[in-house]
């Protein structure tokens, strides 16, 4: 598993300037999508060998009845108590701030490691900019410029010296599915109505409270495993403690899983941390099935408004096919579970080199890529690179200067041309022949 990085620290010390840096590679996948790009607080990020998940708590949703701070501060605490490194932000132009002793109270309380960077560094003296920190006893505080990208390598090498690198995963030789979505959309009934007809194989007791249930169990004779993000109750049992949502264990979820469900309520609006949590998915590269839950009791009307709001506000999971279930009835399991197939054989299909040349020519020529100046970009072959999802490498010259318009015109080629469903596929260019 990959270790996860929490950012802490009051409005403005530059946390989501970090956020965004530690997650930089990813910068141009999601530039297409501005909604995303604003909505990103869960990202995936790499420096060196060594791959890691951040979660910036300056995004958690406040839930309105229980007062914005109470709020925040919960879900920040939890998130702290999950997290494998706790990197606590501070403002070098600001110096130290009440608040700031305040969070390192709290901090503190917690008994984690924790790690202070004092941001906004850039151009400063470092024994100057940190001296005063060192009142907030927790240790030696770090001079970094988020903004600048000064320090960030030391830091990263630092907080993560413990953690080795990332094994390489093996591939599951079926579906992994992950059941996730926030608190009390119905994740759990739909768990339980999943397994109350199927025949359960192995079923592991979570280790930590941030780790998911894992259930090996058979459906017409094929073999999934469900991660149960939300503690599955089991049947008969009605009162069960109500789980906290946990943003870590959600993420963690999803890395691990290969195809993905994320669980929606159809009376609910889709909210930040929905989209968020979608963000996240698009960026883990992940199949998708999307169930919008509690269908029943609903007016048939609303299924089209739903399903415009989900189109228009989801708009980067066009890719992740739109089921309504009611998992109180069983309604729409036997569905779901066909683009749960779907979804795991696109994710995992092997395409052969001269498939993918003959695809490219076919797309090429239907639509050759733009000039640009002087520069006319040549595909010249292609072959695949990955899968979960499938990676289409294309080789050619001048193709740093393939404009992303045509770089989605040749992911959505792809898609059609083999037919998946359920996964993105992404293209990546390699200059030279
Ligand atoms: P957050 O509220 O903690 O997420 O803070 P932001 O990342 O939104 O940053 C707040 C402000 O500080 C923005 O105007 C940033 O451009 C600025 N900022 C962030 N990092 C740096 C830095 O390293 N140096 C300087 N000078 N400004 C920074
Ligand atoms: P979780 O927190 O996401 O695991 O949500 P639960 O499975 O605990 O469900 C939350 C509440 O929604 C419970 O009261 C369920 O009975 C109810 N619920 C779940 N699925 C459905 C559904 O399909 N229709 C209706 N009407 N209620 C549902």
């Amino acid at each position: 598993m990959k270790p996860t990085l929490v950012l802490v620290g009051r409005p403005n010390v530059g946390k989501s300037t970090l956020f965004n840096r530690l997650t930089k590679s990813r910068d141009a996948l999601v530039a297409d999508f501005p909604g995303l790009t604003r909505d990103r607080h869960y990202g995936h990020g790499k420096v060196g060998s060594k791959d890691y998940l951040v979660v910036d708590t300056g995004g958690f949703e406040p839930v309105v009845k229980e007062g914005i701070l109470h709020e925040m501060a919960r879900q920040t605490l939890q998130a702290v108590d999950e997290a494998d490194v706790v990197l606590f932000l501070v403002d070098a132009r600001q110096g130290l701030a009440p608040q700031d002793k305040q969070i390192a109270d709290q901090l503190r309380k917690t008994g984690r490691k924790v790690w202070l960077a004092v941001n906004k560094a850039e151009g400063m003296r470092r024994d100057v900019v940190t001296a005063e920190f060192f009142e907030l006893g927790l240790g030696d505080p770090l001079a970094i410029s988020a903004a600048h990208g000064d320090g960030l390598r030391e830091l990263i090498d630092l907080v993560l010296a413990d953690f080795p690198p990332a094994a390489e995963e093996e591939d599951s030789q079926h579906p992994k599915i992950a059941i996730i979505g926030r608190p009390n959309v119905g994740k759990s009934t739909l768990v339980n109505s999943i397994l109350g007809e199927e025949r359960v194989i192995a079923f592991d007791a979570p280790g930590t409270t941030r780790d998911s249930i894992y259930i090996d169990f058979e459906r017409e004779g094929k073999p999934y495993t469900i991660i149960d993000t939300a503690g599955v109750r089991r049947r008969g049992k009605v009162t069960e403690a109500i789980e906290k949502f946990s943003v870590i264990k959600t993420l963690q979820a999803v890395e691990d899983a290969n195809v993905a469900v994320l669980v929606l309520d159809a009376k609910l609006e889709i909210s930040d941390q929905d989209a968020s949590l979608a963000g996240f998915i698009l960026e883990s590269g992940r199949a998708l099935v999307i169930a919008i839950n509690k269908w029943d009791n609903l007016p048939l009307e609303q299924r089209e408004m739903i399903k415009r709001e989900v189109e228009r506000k989801l708009n980067f999971l066009s890719f992740a096919k739109l089921h309504f279930i009611s998992a109180l009835q069983g309604d729409g399991v036997g569905g779901l579970f066909k683009s749960i197939d779907k979804a795991y054989s696109s994710a995992m299909v092997k395409l052969s080199t001269p498939q993918l040349i003959r695809a490219l020519q076919l797309a090429t020529e239907k639509q050759a890529p733009p000039r640009a100046g002087m520069f006319r970009p040549k595909m010249r072959y292609a072959h695949q690179g990955g899968s979960n999802p499938p990676v289409v490498v294309v080789h050619g010259t001048s193709l740093e200067h393939v404009p992303d318009s045509y770089w989605r015109y040749l992911e959505h080629s792809f898609v059609k041309m083999f037919q998946l469903e359920g996964t993105p596929l992404r293209v990546q260019f390699k200059r030279g022949d």
